[in-house]
């Protein structure tokens, strides 16, 4: 499985904002955003000529990097999304939001989705009582995500699950059981990716 694995915090400080890529870190004033709130490297406090094309190409690393996805996936899931009968940035967003990895970490099973991808990757979770270990598997309605019984990473996902202010709309958790349910497709509006996915398109679309 093919992953960015250089460091996470320089992400964030590349696009400006805390992509909540490291767990607990993310929540302490140990957040890099938090401490430098400027780029990384040698030119990051130098000024950078803005142009439409940057902006969308910004756009778009942003959503890579929250998602946790390479570009080649990522054009993948763009060209599924504009065959789709629906807007294509909403699409492309619904498709990244249903991914089994995002489900476990929007459920509170996993403090990062990065976690969420390498516990899914051993293959602890199960997807209606059948081991699914591909992170990018797409959940359906109605889907039940649970711990796989006797997992020895339960107390991890105990300590995910205390993190968890809360729980997208459009899935149910149950954190004494570990358990999690896909009410609905979520719509644009519970997704809250801070992504502007029209720009994605535009950049995609030249
Ligand atoms: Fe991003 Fe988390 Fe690092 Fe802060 S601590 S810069 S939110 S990965």
């Amino acid at each position: 499985m093919a992953r960015s694995i250089g460091p996470k915090c320089k992400l964030c400080r590349r696009e400006g904002m805390k992509l909540f890529l490291k767990g607990e870190r993310c929540l302490t004033e140990k957040c890099a955003v938090e401490r430098r709130s400027y780029p990384p490297g040698e030119h990051g406090r130098g000024r950078i000529k803005q142009s439409e094309y940057l902006l969308q190409l910004r756009e778009k690393q942003k959503a890579r990097r929250y998602y946790g996805i390479l570009e080649k996936q990522f054009r993948n899931y763009y060209e599924k999304a504009a065959k789709r009968s629906g807007i294509t940035g909403e699409e492309l967003l619904r498709m990244l939001e249903t991914r089994l990895d995002n489900v476990v970490y929007r459920l509170g099973f996993a403090a990062s989705r990065a976690q969420a991808r390498q516990i899914i990757r051993h293959g602890h979770f199960q997807v209606n009582g059948r081991r699914v270990n591909i992170p990018s598997f797409q959940v359906r309605p109605n889907d039940v995500v649970s711990l796989r019984a006797g997992s020895p990473v339960e107390p991890v996902i105990r300590d995910a699950t205390d993190l968890t202010a809360s729980v997208s709309p459009w899935l149910q958790a149950d954190h004494d059981n570990l358990t999690g349910k896909v009410l609905r497709l979520p719509e644009r509006s519970d997704i809250d990716a801070p992504v502007q996915e029209q720009l994605i398109v535009e950049l995609y679309s030249k």
